[in-house]
């Protein structure tokens, strides 16, 4: 698979074991062909059902445990017709599982054995479970301070659970670390670009559950912007085969406490500067100091027409109860994406059609709210 540096330019065939370029930037997908509907393989209700539409032919016979094609529920949010993907409906319980299916099949297939990877949860608990579907070796480096919850599922999976005191990013320096050391793959969700083939998924299936009709507005909690940016791609892929006339407005939303991209978005800066974690977020996704595509994340933002939007810590408690009260258990970072749908609706106008992404089950970070 051809790949291109996002910061130099440079092109190379992809090699799991350079999980990023020399110059340090990040893998980016290969330019794909025009997304031909004719290719959907309709009898299949997991990821690959686009396969072909992924580039990805050459994986026969995937190992799947089910992820994609999550449930869109329509609900009324204080008057306003809002949709729900509820992304925490994948096996392992977060949207993770999309890009982590396709990654860990890709690995498999490329002859890795051995992979590490860093996660405040649900990475780490995706990659477990795939490693535990398609037999790798995984070793996850996650903060001590991770929800219980998470950091059990991830070792009842049978991966070997690194707990490192500290930060978030001490975890991303620690598993750094092992990479360059041993024989182990970097299997990132930040750098690794077959992940992002897979998050593409994400857009499809919203394009096909809409009847081809998108919402004018999708908004996403955004820690390293994996769903963000493959929904970006695919929305792109439908646009520049004439399947719909525009892409939905981006919205990334971010805890107030730690909201690097907030601040370059408004700043006009091109790149994401690393930001100082001021307290603890509720969206423990959200603890990105900065994320590794952060250049891609401020165009795809602003060239869809979306924003950033910031939401306080009791914003996220309250939402994260109203979902519930409404049936949807999802965990405080998807709450965040949610508490952000009034701020939206100024923006777009009541009228309009929005949908947000719930990322994560509630039951991976149980809150009472
Ligand atoms: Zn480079």
């Amino acid at each position: 698979m051809q790949v291109f540096c996002d910061r130099c330019g440079k092109q190379a065939d992809f090699n799991p074991k350079e999980f990023r370029c020399a110059c340090g930037g990040a893998w980016e997908p290969p330019e794909q062909a025009d997304f031909n509907p004719k290719k959907i393989d309709q009898g299949n209700h997991t990821v690959w059902r686009y396969r072909e539409l992924m580039g990805l032919e050459a994986i026969d016979n995937p190992l799947t445990l089910g992820a994609g094609w999550t449930p869109l529920v329509e609900a009324d949010w204080d008057g306003s017709p809002v949709s729900f993907k509820l992304e925490y409906m994948a096996p392992s319980g977060s949207f993770k599982d999309r890009g982590t299916e396709v990654e860990a099949n890709f690995l498999k297939q490329a002859g890795i054995s051995e992979v590490v990877e860093d996660s405040s949860g649900n990475a780490g608990a995706s990659l477990a479970a795939y490693a535990a579907r398609t037999g790798l070796r995984a070793a996850i480096y996650a903060p001590e301070s991770a929800s219980p919850a998470k950091l059990a599922q991830i070792a009842v999976y049978g991966a070997d659970l690194r707990l490192i005191p500290g930060p978030r990013s001490a975890c991303t320096q620690a598993v750094l670390q092992a990479a360059a050391a041993g024989a182990a793959v970097y299997a990132s969700h930040a750098y690794n670009p077959v992940y992002l083939l897979g998050q593409q998924t994400f857009a499809w299936e919203m394009w096909e559950q809409n009847g081809g009709n998108l919402p004018e507005a999708l908004v996403i909690p955004v820690g390293q912007g994996g769903l963000l940016l493959g929904a970006w791609m695919g929305f792109t892929r439908l646009l520049q085969a004439g399947l719909i006339g525009r892409i939905p407005k981006l919205f990334a939303v971010q805890p107030e406490v730690l909201a690097p991209i907030s601040a370059a978005f408004y700043a006009g800066e091109e790149e994401v500067a690393e930001a100082a974690s001021k307290e603890k977020s509720l969206a423990e996704g959200l603890a990105i100091v900065k994320p590794v595509r952060g250049r891609r994340i401020l165009q795809a933002l602003r060239e869809s027409g979306g924003a950033v939007l910031t939401v306080s810590e009791a914003q996220i408690r309250k939402v994260h109860g109203e979902l519930a009260r409404k049936g949807f258990y999802a965990e405080p970072t998807s709450a965040a994406a949610a508490a952000a749908i009034e701020q939206v609706l100024k923006i777009t106008g009541n009228n309009a059609r929005i949908a947000i992404a719930l990322t994560g089950s509630g039951l991976k970070s149980p809150m009472n709210s």
